[in-house]
C-alpha cells in the first residue's frame, strides 16, 4: 500500500527532527524514517553526553565548504537565539563552557525529548528500524521502497548525516541519493579528528608525553586556533588539533606556537641576563608542562645554561617555540572523526530552501550537505538552521 505524505524525511537526527517539527507545524503530513532503533543517536553522545548544542559566536567564517557563502542564508534566518527560545519553551537551561559553547544543563537526552515533543505535537509520524531500499521519482512524486513498506511523497528530505563513527550506523547514504539524481558531490573525509604520527616520532620526540596538555596557537592553511593541544599514545589531539585537522591535507605540516601571546626571544634574552646559570629546560618548565620542556630539550633544542647560548641559537630557539612544525602521518579517520567534510555540492542546492535546483521536491539538510563547522556547537547549529529552513518550504 502506498501511503501518501506531503513530506518524507530520511534521518531522524538533528537536522531531520527540526525539519519534521517545522514542516508539521505548517500543516504538512510528515513521515520521519530512520534505519536506527532510536532517534537522535549522535545528539545523545554529543559533548560528552551534555550536548554542545550551539555556539554564541556562530558566523559563516566558522564553516568549511567549497562555497563559503552557501551557509549564510540559513544561519541568518535560524540563529542560536531561535534555538534558545525553543529550549526556554521546554524549560531547559544551559551554560557557556568556553568560547561561546553552550551546553544543556539537563543533558543530551533532554534535547532529543524536546525535539521529539515538537514533532509529536506537530503530528509527525515516525518509523524506526526502516532501511530505504529504493527511491524513484515519477509524476512529480517520490516513491520509496523500504523494509517497512512503500511510501510516496511530494517532498523528500535527505537528512542522513555524514559517515563519521560508522559503528553507530553512520553512512554516506546522502551522497548516493545525490548521485542517483545527478547531483555533484564532494567526497566525504574525516574532520575534527585526532592526528596520528609515525612510530619513529612516537618513540622519539613524543616518548613519554602521552597525557600532556598545553595551550597553543596552531595553524595550517587558512586555519588558526588558540586552544589546548593534547599528546596521545598515537599522536596529537585536544581541541586545537581537532579544529586544525579540518584544514589539514595529507603531507602538510601543522605549525604550533607553544608560547602564544608571549615574545619568546625577549623573554629568553631577559632571562639570559637575569639567570645565566639556569638551564633552558628549567626556564621552559616555568611556561610549559615539565615533561614537554624536558623532552624538547632532549630532542629539539640543545640544553645548556642560558648564558652559553649565542644570539643566533637563542633566536632560533625562540622561533621554534613560536613555530614548531610537525607533520602528522595521518588522522584517526572516520572511526573517531566528530564530523565529515564534503557532501552534496552546494552549487546543486538553493541556499534559501535547501532544495535541489534541478530536482523539484528533493532537499538535503545537515551534515549531508558540504558545510562543516568548527568544534564547539557549530555543527548542530548548521543542522538546526538548514533543517528549519527546509521545513519552511517543503
Ligand atoms: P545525524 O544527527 O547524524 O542524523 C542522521 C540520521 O540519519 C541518524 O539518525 C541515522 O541513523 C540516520 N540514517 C543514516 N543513514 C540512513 C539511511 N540509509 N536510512 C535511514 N536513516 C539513516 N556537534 C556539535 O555541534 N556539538 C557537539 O557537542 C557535537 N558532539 C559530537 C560528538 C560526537 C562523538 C560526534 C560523532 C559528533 C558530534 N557532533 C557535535 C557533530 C553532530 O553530531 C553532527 O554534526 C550532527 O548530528 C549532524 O546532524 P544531521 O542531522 O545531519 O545527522
Amino acid at each position: 500500500t502506498l501511503e501518501p505524505y506531503d513530506v518524507v524525511i530520511l534521518g531522524a537526527g538533528a537536522a531531520g527532527l527540526l525539519c519534521a517539527a517545522t514542516a508539521g507545524k505548517r500543516g504538512r503530513r510528515v513521515l520521519l524514517l530512520d534505519k536506527a532503533d532510536k532517534i537522535g543517536k549522535k545528539i545523545l553522545i554529543s559533548g560528552g553526553g551534555r550536548c554542545n548544542f550551539t555556539n554564541l559566536h556562530v558566523n559563516p567564517a566558522a564553516y568549511l565548504s567549497q562555497n563559503p557563502h552557501f551557509c549564510k542564508s540559513a544561519l541568518a534566518r535560524y540563529t542560536p537565539a531561535d534555538f534558545l527560545d525553543l529550549m526556554r519553551k521546554h524549560s531547559l537551561s544551559w551554560h557557556e563552557k568556553t568560547l561561546g559553547q553552550l551546553f544543556c544543563d539537563q543533558k543530551a537526552p533532554a534535547i532529543v525529548e524536546m525535539l521529539w515533543a515538537e514533532c509529536r505535537d506537530a503530528g509527525v509520524h515516525l518509523r524506526l528500524n526502516t532501511e530505504i531500499q529504493a527511491i524513484s521519482r515519477a509524476t512529480e512524486r517520490f516513491h520509496l521502497q523500504t523494509t517497512q513498506g512503500a511510501f510516496q511523497t511530494t517532498a523528500l528530505v535527505i537528512a542522513t548525516g555524514g559517515p563519521s563513527i560508522p559503528r553507530m550506523g553512520a553512512t554516506d547514504f546522502g551522497i548516493h541519493v545525490a548521485k542517483q539524481f545527478g547531483l555533484k558531490n564532494i567526497p566525504f573525509s574525516p574532520a575534527l579528528v585526532p592526528f596520528t604520527f609515525t612510530q619513529t616520532m612516537l618513540d622519539g620526540l613524543f616518548a613519554g608525553l602521552a597525557g600532556v596538555s598545553t595551550p597553543v596557537a596552531v595553524s595550517c592553511g587558512e586555519g588558526y586556533f588558540r586552544e589546548d593541544m593534547l599528546f596521545t599514545h598515537r599522536g596529537l589531539s585536544g581541541p586545537a588539533m581537532l579544529q586544525i585537522s579540518s584544514y589539514w591535507q595529507k603531507g602538510a605540516a601543522v605549525q604550533i606556537d607553544l608560547l602564544p601571546g608571549r615574545d619568546a626571544l625577549s623573554w629568553l634574552q631577559t632571562l639570559q641576563k637575569q639567570r645565566p646559570k639556569a638551564e633552558l629546560k628549567t626556564v621552559l618548565a616555568d611556561v610549559l608542562p615539565n615533561r614537554l620542556a624536558q623532552r624538547l630539550c632532549e630532542t629539539v633544542f640543545p640544553n645548556r645554561p642560558l648564558g652559553q647560548y649565542g644570539d643566533k641559537l637563542l633566536q632560533s630557539i625562540a622561533e621554534q617555540l613560536h613555530a614548531w612544525e610537525l607533520t602528522p602521518a595521518g588522522t584517526e579517520g572516520m572511526r573517531t572523526a566528530e564530523v565529515s567534510l564534503g557532501g552534496v555540492d552546494t552549487r546543486e542546492l538553493s541556499s534559501k530552501t535547501l532544495e535541489a535546483r534541478h530536482v523539484p521536491g528533493l532537499y538535503f539538510i545537515g551534515e549531508t550537505v558540504d558545510v562543516t563547522g568548527w568544534l564547539g556547537g557549530y555543527n548542530f547549529q548548521w543542522a538546526w538552521a538548514s533543517g528549519w529552513c527546509a521545513g519552511q518550504y517543503v
